[in-house]
């Protein structure tokens, strides 16, 4: 496929994730539970894991933000049902060289579909639109926080 092919096969993944979000509903008796926002853009996202023998057994979100965090938050609770939370940590490192831009061409293979965010490296301010639900997660893993700012 062309590149111009593959940003446009990106772009309906995105769109897709945007508008039907997957496992996005309160996840009942939820291990961890965390809030995420980001200020510069005001995305919104509540994310809830179920854990088991640091499993990921379950996990869902709610929030209200614009089409890059929705899709972000959709993929990201699609490739963690059922990998461990050393698995998540290391998505998280791979995803965030990804949109930064650090090592795209390197991180890519390994992320699967949530490659699709490559793109977003090209727009600083969406970066953090991509990001926000990962930062939540990395909080949620950790189980440090309650609440994480991208600010
Ligand atoms: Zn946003």
């Amino acid at each position: 496929m062309s590149t111009t092919a593959i940003k446009d096969l990106y772009q309906q993944v995105i769109v897709d994730h945007s508008k039907r979000p997957r496992n996005c509903r309160r996840l009942e008796g939820a291990d961890r539970q965390v809030e995420g926002y980001n200020p510069l853009c005001g995305d919104k996202i509540t994310l809830y894991l179920k854990l088991d023998n640091g499993i990921v057994k379950d996990i869902s979100f709610e929030g209200s933000g614009c089409a890059i965090s929705t899709a972000s938050a959709s993929l990201l609770t699609e490739s963690l049902k059922g990998k461990s939370l050393a698995d998540a940590e290391a998505l998280f490192e791979s995803f965030h060289r990804l949109v930064t831009g650090l090592e795209p061409s390197h991180e890519a293979p390994k992320l699967g579909k949530l490659a699709v965010f490559s793109g977003v490296c090209d727009y600083p301010t969406r970066v953090k639109c991509a990001t926000l639900a990962w930062h939540t997660l990395r909080a949620a893993i950790r189980g440090d926080e309650e609440r994480v700012s991208t600010e």
